[in-house]
């Protein structure tokens, strides 16, 4: 088999993309951060770099400082972070207005709402993301694009929303009003989840004003499989097979407007193990890999590059990335944790054989 797609050149055995952008991944600080930031920039040319740390990043001033330590980690070679601010209330419509400018180089690429009392620091937010009229508007004026966790967790009377059906109830009776009161507003709902927000998208997704993120695990399994493995506790929650045939559904059509967004999210072992346990998926190390195995199950090969590497920056006013990345079939597992300097162990997705390998030069 030989085709030639757009910059795609494909002989089944082996795959050469611009290389990826990943729209949505965490990367943590300190020791964390040193360890784990060089598996984003071994496979991908930008990310855009979720601001829920703690303290969370307000301001244009500490997103560049955050994006000083990103750019002193080991093995960040040419990778560029780009950089976003947590919809807290502590963020200003003037600070909104002074990060789309920017300063010293560094200006700031979306603002990330999380629900209340969602994921991992997400307690500084509004409770309704419609609360949030004079920075919205802001936004909307200067182009900036709202990121969002797109679930309910309480409902109007505090009752909490069955965690299955969150993401459903955002869709039906949250994003609706908000596009509604913000027509020019660039919206991206992340890490898409449900047959209901698949749906959603399909029908009103719009390259330059609604698109969606899609992780390898959301693709990748389901609910059975999630529950009984802590590795795959995270949020929103991964659904049934009828939602993740769904969404696989939704990349293989090759829309301009859904793209990947790993959500890659590292954990030390102690807490992603503990009886709580931390929601969250370390996937970089093997994500562009899934993603290919993914669109090779789905006879959709020839939408990989734009979906890994061309509508997301496009979404985001960016040209793709000039390099390129080849990854060729070839089974492979991941058999070790990686190890923060301070011992801390981290497990990555991949522990199952997976049958594309980056190819080194
Ligand atoms: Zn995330």
């Amino acid at each position: 088999m030989l085709y030639l797609t757009g910059y795609t050149f494909c002989v089944s055995e082996q795959v050469t993309i611009k290389k990826p952008f990943d729209a949505h991944v965490h990367l943590r600080r300190g020791a964390m951060l040193r360890a784990i930031t060089r598996y984003t920039a071994e496979r991908f040319g930008h990310a855009i770099v979720m601001p829920n740390t703690d303290p969370p990043i307000e301001t244009l001033d500490a997103a560049i400082v955050y994006q000083q330590e990103i750019l002193a980690a080991p093995g960040i070679g040419n990778f560029e972070p780009l950089m976003t601010l947590d919809l807290t209330k502590n963020v200003t419509p003037a600070e909104i207005e002074r990060s789309a400018v920017g300063s010293e180089g560094v200006k700031i690429y979306g603002v990330k709402y999380y629900p209340w009392g969602a994921t991992t620091n997400s307690q500084w937010g509004y409770r309704d993301i419609l609360e949030a009229k004079e920075v919205l508007k802001e936004m909307e004026r200067v182009g900036m694009p709202l990121l969002l966790h797109g679930e309910v967790h309480l409902d109007e009377h505090d009752a909490a929303v069955d965690p299955y059906k969150g993401e459903q109830s955002f869709v039906r009776d949250v994003l609706p009003r908000l596009l509604e009161a913000y027509p020019k507003l660039k919206i991206s709902l992340e890490h898409v989840s449900s047959g209901e927000a698949a749906d959603f998208l399909e029908k009103n997704g719009n390259e330059g004003r609604l698109v969606g993120t899609v992780t390898v695990h959301h693709l990748l399994y389901t609910r059975e499989e999630a529950e009984t493995e802590p590795m795959l506790k995270v949020k929103p929650l991964i659904k049934n097979s009828s939602d993740k045939e769904k969404i696989r559904a939704l990349v293989k059509k090759g829309l301009p407007f859904i793209f990947a967004g790993t959500d890659s999210a590292p954990h030390p072992e102690s807490k992603k193990l503990s009886p709580t346990g931390a929601y969250g998926i370390f996937s970089a190390p093997a994500a562009v890999e899934l993603y290919t195995q993914i669109f090779e199950e789905l006879d959709a090969l020839d939408k990989l590059e734009n979906f890994l590497s061309v509508y997301g920056p496009k979404f985001y006013g960016l040209e793709p990335s000039e390099e390129t990345i080849t990854l060729q079939k070839k089974d492979w597992q991941i058999t070790e944790a990686v190890t923060t300097e301070d011992g801390e162990k981290v497990l990555p997705l991949g522990n199952e054989t997976i049958h594309w390998q980056v190819k080194n030069n």
